[in-house]
């Protein structure tokens, strides 16, 4: 995930909470890409606080250091080098013809660097440097790991069998609208409520929340079918959904004490995790502790895979392996 600082609830119900189940039932190795993030500049000077406050969301979200890795991309070394030597069996059409490169492109057309056209190469070195299996991904990132695909099977056509071609595990998740009801929560549009919003402050977003155009009075049935804040309820109040669906239609709740019972479902759905979060946060050295830890444990790794990479790309050993 890029460093985009403190998560919000479409960060966490779109990927996080996916990441923290399949700790259940794999092997995992989560990193926040921060070289990633250096395509656009602007980030560099939040960078630091940026990784720290979304490795306390990680870890208070349930992500779990014993159990899974959790590192900084820029931290393992050996991925800048995969990069550079994927890089130079991967045709720069494949590259250029990426629907986001292209939108990039079109969006800052000032500042298409290297790094941006060889995004996907990057991306493709940070899966398979761990000889990855499965990559979680949303429908909208299949192109970006097809594209993986093709580099480590020309990879293996070239230099033999090396890596396993990396399949996506497509996470289920609902579409979380943001506050004003009509785009994809993101920070920025902000529309979005960030996870360690205290109570009252969650609530404060909350009562700003968009709801049906056409209900301008409290008299006037309401279409909970086009309103997001139904929609949340759906998700934090799954209980009261049908009351909030009935009563709305019928004119019978208002739009002030709908907005006010969901923050109070969203404030209950995560008092857990800001429990967690406030004491993760009270202690900086533990973060450092398990990104240094999990750099450590990651580049174990990466430096086995480089070793074998090196050795079928036919590159003089490193002196302290020859
Ligand atoms: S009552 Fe609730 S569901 Fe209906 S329009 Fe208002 S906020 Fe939306």
């Amino acid at each position: 995930m890029r460093p985009t600082g403190r998560l919000h609830i479409g960060n966490y119900l779109g990927a996080l909470k996916n990441w923290v189940d399949m700790q259940e039932e794999y092997d995992c190795i989560y990193s926040v890409v921060d070289i990633h993030a250096l395509t656009t500049i602007e980030e560099v000077a939040e960078l630091p606080q940026n990784i720290h406050e979304m490795v306390i969301d990680f870890l208070a979200a349930g992500i779990d250091p014993q159990r899974s890795m959790l590192y900084v991309q820029s931290q393992v070394l050996e991925v800048m080098e995969l990069t550079m030597f994927l890089g130079m069996i991967t045709p720069l059409g494949w590259l250029t013809r990426v629907t986001t490169f292209k939108e990039k492109v079109r969006q800052h057309p000032d500042n298409v660097n290297y790094g941006l056209v060889g995004y996907p190469v990057l991306m493709a070195a940070d899966i398979v440097l761990y000889k990855a299996e499965l990559v979680p991904v949303g429908e909208d990132q299949i192109p970006h790991l097809e594209l993986a695909r093709e580099i480590v099977r020309r990879f293996n056509r070239l230099f033999g069998d090396t890596f396993p071609e990396p399949e996506a595990k497509l996470t289920e998740s609902p579409l979380i609208r943001g506050l004003d009801g009509a785009n994809k929560m993101s920070k920025s549009l902000d529309n979005h409520i960030e996870l360690a919003l205290s109570e009252a402050e969650t609530t404060r977003r909350v009562m700003t929340a968009v709801t049906d155009p056409q209900r301008t009075h409290r008299s006037i049935p309401g279409r909970p079918q086009i309103c997001n804040v139904y929609h949340l309820h759906k998700i934090f109040n799954p209980d009261e959904a049908q009351t909030v669906f009935d009563e709305c239609s019928t004119a019978k709740r208002g739009c002030v004490e709908c907005k006010r019972q969901l923050a109070d479902g969203i404030n209950r759905y995560f008092a857990e995790f800001r429990e967690r979060r406030a004491e993760i946060a009270a202690r900086p050295e533990y973060v450092r502790e398990v990104l240094g830890d999990g750099a450590r444990r990651a580049r174990a790794i990466a430096r086995e895979t480089m070793r074998e990479v090196r050795e079928r790309m036919n590159l003089f050993p490193l002196p302290d392996e020859a």
